[in-house]
């Protein structure tokens, strides 16, 4: 039975060698140390041999068996060490890379906007002043001489709420009467930014809601003149010295008389291109001088004092200095289009 057992010990270690893996490695632990190999079997008819045989044979068994123990375990530990070779070369850590950078937070573009214009007025002497965004009718309307009925109220889609009276600003208009009331009869000269919200169908040129900066003056000796000085310097601190402005007679209920003005178009300069409709200026918002009834309303006496107001939308101002066609980009919160700003 020795030689037999010499051949199981061969054959054993002959399969052993050219396992490359770990699933190998196992089927081999089954087949050759499994309950049924045959070095086991061996074990299991020690029982009905001879009294001599036995010891001789059972030794010899467990000397195979340690054997086959000790080459699966060297076989095992070396093809771990072969596996940790080729991880290491596929998959070297290169630490020359350069690290991936922190995306930092900024101003949204509206923001920076709105900052950058507030800044041109600072430095035109006008102070920022803060208004509601809810409004009661009377300051909504009324105060900036719109009693009930009267029809130019429908120029603004405005949002109603289920209390009486109450509804979001559609201008920041209302706001000329509050910052009037608190320093009345003291001279103002205030910008008022903020949201306004219509209803409107949403669309590339309309949203529901978007910015305003309201502007106001109101003291002794304002003129018309004043108005035109404020807007026109505007328009050069913002574009550039050569900025050409435009005034276009209009309507508007609180102020008496009323205009649009332009800013020359910033895509052709004037000489006319697809986006200012070939005209080569661009609407930018409406003025006028303050109506006396509303002075009145502010709390300051029309036969003293006057005062100019002006309007404009700085999404607009965006829309046009960068080109931008959709209005909804702004409130989308599509990182490819914040990210350019
Ligand atoms: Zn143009």
């Amino acid at each position: 039975m020795l030689p037999e057992l010499d051949q199981i010990e061969q054959n054993a270690l002959k399969a052993l060698e050219p396992i490359q893996d770990e699933a190998g490695l196992e089927s081999w632990r089954i087949a050759h140390l499994g309950r049924s190999a045959p070095l086991m079997l061996v074990f299991d008819q020690l029982g009905k041999l001879s009294k001599e045989e036995r010891p001789v044979i059972g030794r010899r068994a467990n000397e195979i068996k340690r054997a086959l123990e000790a080459a699966f375990s060297a076989r095992s530990e070396a093809l771990r060490q072969l596996a940790l070779q080729r991880t290491l070369q596929t998959e070297r850590l290169d630490v020359t890379l350069p690290g991936r950078a922190f995306t930092i937070g900024r101003l949204h573009p509206t923001t920076s906007n709105m900052r950058s214009i507030i800044r041109v007025f600072a430095d035109m002497g006008f102070q920022v002043y803060r208004s509601p965004e809810v409004e009661t009718d009377e300051y909504n309307f009324g105060l900036l001489n719109m009693p009930p009925h009267h029809p130019a109220r429908d120029m603004w889609a405005t949002f109603y709420t289920n209390m009486p009276n109450v509804s979001l600003r559609p201008h920041t208009s209302p706001g000329q009467i509050h910052v009037m009331r608190a320093y009345a009869p003291e001279p103002i000269r205030a910008i008022l930014p903020g949201m306004c919200y219509r209803y409107e169908q949403i669309s590339a040129r309309k949203e529901t809601q978007f910015y305003q900066i309201e502007v106001l003056a109101v003291g002794e000796n304002i003129t018309l003149g004043d108005l035109k000085g404020t807007v026109s310097d505007l328009a050069r601190r913002l574009f550039g010295p050569n900025m050409r402005t435009r005034f276009r007679a209009a309507y508007f209920p609180f102020t008496e008389p009323s205009a649009e003005y332009d800013f020359e178009c910033l895509l052709c300069h004037g000489k006319g291109c697809a986006v200012c409709a070939w005209t080569g200026w661009l609407e930018i918002g409406g003025c006028g001088m303050v109506h006396p009834i509303v002075l009145q309303n502010g709390g300051y006496d029309p036969a003293r004092f006057s005062g100019f107001a002006a309007g404009l939308g700085t999404e607009r101002i965006m829309m046009l200095k960068h080109h931008i066609e959709d209005i909804r980009y702004f409130w989308a919160n599509d990182m490819r289009f914040l990210d350019q700003f």
